[in-house]
């Protein structure tokens, strides 16, 4: 070690007064002392251990306001990013699901930076309730539907759907049992597992049938005087095909009818409108389920609802007074930016205004239109880069708690190159993102899922690498 160089450091205040720095509107001045700081510490080390000789440093201390303006502005980027997705999985959950209306994102920015009246009767001046923000909204948009005794429907909002599970399950379950087919005992997705969630809810799991087969009879034989609930959770992300049989909703419903146990379905997807007409026929909607007569429905707001995270309960009034109740309810509560989100996007469905909501959107894309699209983009990549692109027919994936097997046809954009993993890592490196496929050894561009206005942008990225 040479002591010698230790005295060539400069002290942090001096690095700060530099020309490079003392300029910079950048960062910001913490930011700018803790990287030099940082940086500091490094040369230190270095000189400590020996590495470093006095040219070696003296080329170091040159560029160092340069380092320390590079190193500050890097950690004051955010870690969460906005990112271009090219996949064609709609409600893609490692992408943050479904991507927010206009409308939404307006009404974030009119309650976000001011006060509301979350709690707060502006009519009578007294404290009023959350919950009134989305339940009136969520009657409209049920209006028609009633259980046999006229009951209307009534809905409360959570955090997610695992939360709305959760206390379903706790309120009119704890300590009994509920019936749930072997065929329906899932595992969604970042450990979240019925049974887990049944044991942590304190209530026990009674499964009946087998993986593939149940039936209405071995419901019907497993009800004791201890059954509190007849569930059906919906099988999110994978499909059954095959030898399979599964009571409908009306036959479970009918059941419990007969035995005065009520019927929770963990919906998941939370579809408000008929996929039918867009041809997925794997999805029932939410209004499907309640009008068959299922007691309470739970469901996520960021999946196919096309909202924000949330979870939804829909079901019959005494069953959701008993939940709002809970004291889970308190603390599976949400904020006021959950409902100014989920207010503006149930606005759309109330309008019938479904091009409103992106991920409805997105879902709608006629193949023509995304044909048209890649075609454009095509020729762009063309000409701004040295890569070939092909259109090629393919399928999107609807994701976000709808089986595999629920997608839609959409053209391809197939880049060949060298290596495709190559590529599609450096395109996850551009600036905004661009998360790819890859598929028989070419990167494959969805453009159902892309914002019309990122077409750009993913030619730049491409030109950026092509460039390289
Ligand atoms: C997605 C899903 C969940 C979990 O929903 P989150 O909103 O992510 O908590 C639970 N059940 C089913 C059937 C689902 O599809």
């Amino acid at each position: 070690m040479n002591v010698n160089l230790f005295r060539e450091l400069p002290s942090v205040d001096e690095l700060l007064r530099s020309a490079v720095l003392a300029n910079s509107t950048a960062s910001s001045p913490v930011a700018l002392r803790e990287a030099a700081r940082s940086l500091l510490a490094e040369l230190r080390s270095a000189i400590t251990a020996g590495e470093i000789d006095a040219t070696a440093l003296d080329r170091r201390l040159q560029t160092l306001p340069d380092a320390i303006l590079t190193r500050a502005e890097r950690t004051r980027r955010y870690s969460l990013k906005s990112v271009i997705n090219a996949t064609g999985v709609i409600l893609h959950t490692n992408l943050g699901r479904a991507p927010l209306s206009p409308a939404a994102i307006a009404q974030i920015s009119a309650i976000a930076g001011s006060y509301s009246n979350l709690e707060y009767d502006t009519d009578s001046g007294q404290r009023g309730k959350r919950d009134i923000h989305a339940q009136r909204l969520f009657s409209r948009l049920f209006t028609g539907i009633a259980y046999d005794d006229q009951m209307s429907v009534s809905t409360i909002v959570v955090n997610n759907c695992a939360a709305a599970t959760v206390l379903a399950l706790n309120t009119l379950a704890d300590g009994g049992e509920v019936i749930v087919s072997r065929g329906e005992l899932v595992e969604i997705g970042g450990s979240f597992r019925i049974p887990d969630i049944m044991a942590k809810s304190g209530a026990i799991l009674r499964e009946v049938g087998t993986t593939n087969r149940t039936r209405i009879g071995d419901y019907q034989q497993a009800i004791t005087p201890n059954t509190r609930l007849l569930m059906r959770v919906s099988r999110s992300n994978f499909s059954l095909t095959g030898f399979t049989e599964q009571p409908s909703l009306d036959e479970l419903v009918e059941l419990g009818h007969r035995h005065n146990i009520p019927v929770f379905e963990d919906h998941g997807n939370g579809a408000l409108v008929n996929l039918q007409a867009f041809g997925v026929a794997e999805v029932h909607s939410v209004q499907d389920s309640l009008r068959a007569g299922v007691n309470v429905v739970s469901y996520s707001g960021d999946k196919l609802l096309g909202g924000p995270q949330a979870g939804l309960l829909s079901g019959r009034p005494p069953l959701i007074t008993a939940m709002r109740a809970n004291p889970f309810f308190r603390a599976f509560r949400v904020d006021k930016l959950t409902y100014a989100a989920l207010a503006a996007t149930l606005t759309a469905y109330l309008d019938e205004e479904y091009d409103d909501v992106p991920a409805l959107r997105m879902l709608r894309l006629t193949e023509a239109d995304i044909f048209r699209r890649a075609e454009a983009l095509k020729r762009e990549i063309g000409s701004a880069t040295h890569f070939a692109a092909t259109i090629i027919p393919g399928s999107s994936m609807i994701g976000g708690g709808t089986p595999p097997t629920a997608t839609l046809p959409t053209h391809l954009i197939a880049l060949r190159c060298e290596s495709a993993q190559k590529l599609e890592s450096r395109l996850r490196a551009a600036d905004p993102p661009v998360v790819a496929r890859i598929a028989e050894g070419e990167v494959v561009f969805d453009l159902r899922t892309v914002f019309p206005e990122q077409d750009a942008q993913i030619v730049g990225a491409l030109k950026a690498i092509s460039n390289e």
